[in-house]
């Protein structure tokens, strides 16, 4: 008798601020993504610190029954920044290698609040997947109308020529966690996996 491999969990990229903001809804949001992510039995993919926002959504995962990946460099863990309690640590040579792994281990991805490391991740993803290097979906959760200014520049620059419809339609956004990865879920792409070395 022949068994097929268990399958995978979904995993979910999360990311976040290394701060906590401030103010007390960006943490609650925190716990409530992590909390969801356990409670489906999915895997949380993320930077693997345990600072701000990102340990809040990491502790919060596991401790509702979730799987959590960390991905971090060397450099940011001889800071001792590392989470020690995750289900996988990987501990990697480069930035880019960190962020290669993440999006190759996910099946979606969304940004919390946070700062330039958030932004950066969140606008890079978004580009390969416009750029066609992948067709997994992406969101923004939102709490204490963090992104609405983001959101009207976007729109600036759709209005000005800059970004067509088609950019900003990739983009999901939610106020709540379990709305956004129900819509995730069923925007998940079910083509070959992508080809992040291309990148
Ligand atoms: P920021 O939004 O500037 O706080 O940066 C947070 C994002 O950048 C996270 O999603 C991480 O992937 C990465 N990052 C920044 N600082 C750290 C850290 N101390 N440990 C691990 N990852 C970090």
């Amino acid at each position: 008798m022949t068994t097929s491999p268990a399958r995978a969990p979904f995993s979910v990229c999360v990311y976040c601020g290394s701060r906590l903001g401030k103010q007390p809804a960006y943490l609650a949001l925190a716990e409530a993504l992590g909390t969801a992510i356990g409670r489906r039995g999915w895997q949380l993919v993320y930077g693997g610190g345990r600072a701000g926002l990102m340990g809040a959504v990491a502790d919060a995962t596991l401790a509702a029954g979730g799987r959590v990946v960390g991905v971090i460099p060397e450099s940011l863990m001889t800071l001792e920044v590392g989470h020690a309690g995750l289900s996988e640590l990987h501990v990697v040579g480069t930035m880019h290698q960190r962020k290669q792994m993440m999006a190759e281990r996910s099946d979606a991805f969304i940004a919390m609040p946070g700062g330039i490391g958030t932004f950066e991740e969140l606008f890079e993803v978004w580009t390969w997947r416009h750029l066609g290097y992948h067709e997994r979906p992406l969101g923004l959760l939102d709490a204490a109308g963090y992104w609405a200014p983001l959101l009207a520049f976007l729109r600036h620059s759709v209005a000005q020529g800059f970004m067509g419809d088609d950019q900003m339609a990739m983009l999901h956004t939610a106020a709540d966690a379990e709305s956004l990865l129900n819509t995730l879920f069923a925007a998940r792409s079910s083509t070959a996996a992508a080809d992040f070395n291309k990148i």
